[in-house]
């Protein structure tokens, strides 16, 4: 048996006939930027994720930059990261030429550790940008504290989350504004790229509007020097098809994830964790393992595809040199130790069982070597 690790063909085809109803839409329209499908899209999604605003962009890495834009973040500022996470996150506050400033994650949660936020906030902090790591919210009351104490804004980098609640309430309504990512890999995923900003904020609303579309509120008026990042007409009509389906897929996730938690119970890894206060949605089923290296080769000999996310944290990465220095020490750990088992909503009970009877037999096996 192959297990892949995103069947995304698989997945598109169970719903082939809506893409090709959404593409055939949009094609006899003849409105491909900034129309109609953009118009309902934003609407349907922010009311899903329960916030006022939702806005179309570009791509995730966009999303973020264009608010942290929108909040006047600059030269001299900081702002507060996650160690451990997707270069996007830091490279949107470099892009403005505001400075990261990394906080280590917790170690069960993977998620940034709200205790040691107080200790990086400077005279110079203006945000801090929690990520939803793998698709489990962060602990966003104490970071919310945090932020008030001092008077920062709270940006959530939610592409991973999609759907996923904290304490109840969805991710990318918990903070001041959220951006997110339609990667076609993400849970909400496009058919290309594509990205959001959510907020209950009016005015970053519409400064995200502005800065999307030329900085312009008034055809061929341009008050401020913007960007062209605009979530487009096909992008946007593929989207509505599979927001329509995005809880009952976040679901098939989570019997995955669940499947793989039961069967893996009581073996030599580090298995996710799921806090009380977290309703997760499993963009990954990210476990631990000393041995990482030496299991995540011999699943690929048997036909189960991992992925490492990731193996270099950005401090270390080469666009990030001034940074090399720091010592983070649980971020470079976690680097060393991650591994991302396959998961999808097209995923079969046979290939979770598959991937996890594999696991097991590999483990033992490494037991044995030793
Ligand atoms: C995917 C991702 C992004 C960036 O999204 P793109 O659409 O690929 O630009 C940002 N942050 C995190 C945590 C991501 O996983």
């Amino acid at each position: 048996m192959q297990v892949p690790f995103l069947d995304l063909e698989r997945l598109h085809r169970s719903i082939r006939e809506q893409l090709d109803a959404a593409y055939s839409r949009v094609m006899d329209s003849g409105w491909f930027i900034m129309g109609p499908e953009l118009e309902a899209f934003e609407a349907e999604f922010a009311q899903y994720c329960e916030v006022k605003h939702c806005i179309g962009v570009g791509n995730g890495l966009e999303a973020l930059h264009l608010l942290l834009q929108a909040y006047g973040v600059g030269p001299g500022d900081e702002v507060i990261v996650p160690s451990n996470t997707f270069i996007a996150t830091w490279l949107a506050v470099t892009q403005c030429g505001a400075t990261p400033v990394p906080v280590e994650p917790d170690i069960d949660s993977h998620n940034i550790n709200p205790a040691l936020i107080a200790a990086a906030v400077t005279s110079r902090t203006r945000v801090i940008m929690p990520v939803h790591l793998y698709g489990q919210p962060a602990d966003m009351d104490p970071i919310n504290e945090i932020a008030a104490r001092h008077g920062l804004i709270v940006i959530e980098d939610a592409a991973q989350a999609q759907g996923a609640r904290y304490k109840g309430r969805r991710v990318g309504s918990l903070g001041d504004a959220a951006g997110t990512s339609f990667y076609p890999g993400k849970n909400l995923g496009a058919l290309g790229d594509g990205g959001a900003v959510l907020t209950d904020d009016d005015a970053v609303a519409n400064k995200v509007r502005q800065l999307r579309n030329y900085g312009s509120k008034i055809k061929y008026r341009h008050d401020i020097a913007g960007y062209n990042s605009r979530l487009d007409e096909m992008q946007a009509a593929f989207l509505r098809v599979k927001l329509a389906l995005l809880d009952e897929w976040n679901g098939r996730r989570r019997d995955v994830a669940d499947r793989y938690s039961k069967l893996l119970a009581g073996t030599d890894i580090d298995l996710p964790q799921v806090p009380d206060y977290a309703e997760p949605v499993w963009h990954l089923y990210v476990i631990r393992s000393k041995q990482r290296d030496a299991l995540k080769t011999k699943l690929e000999q048997q036909g189960v595809s991992t992925i490492i996310h990731y193996p270099i944290p950005p401090h270390q990465q080469a666009c990030y040199v001034g940074f090399r220095e720091l010592a983070l020490p649980v971020a470079q750990m976690l680097a060393n130790e991650v591994l991302s088992l396959p998961i999808s909503p097209a995923m079969t009970v046979d290939e979770v069982e598959f991937a996890a009877r594999t696991i097991a037999i590999s483990l033992a096996s490494n037991e044995a070597a030793h």
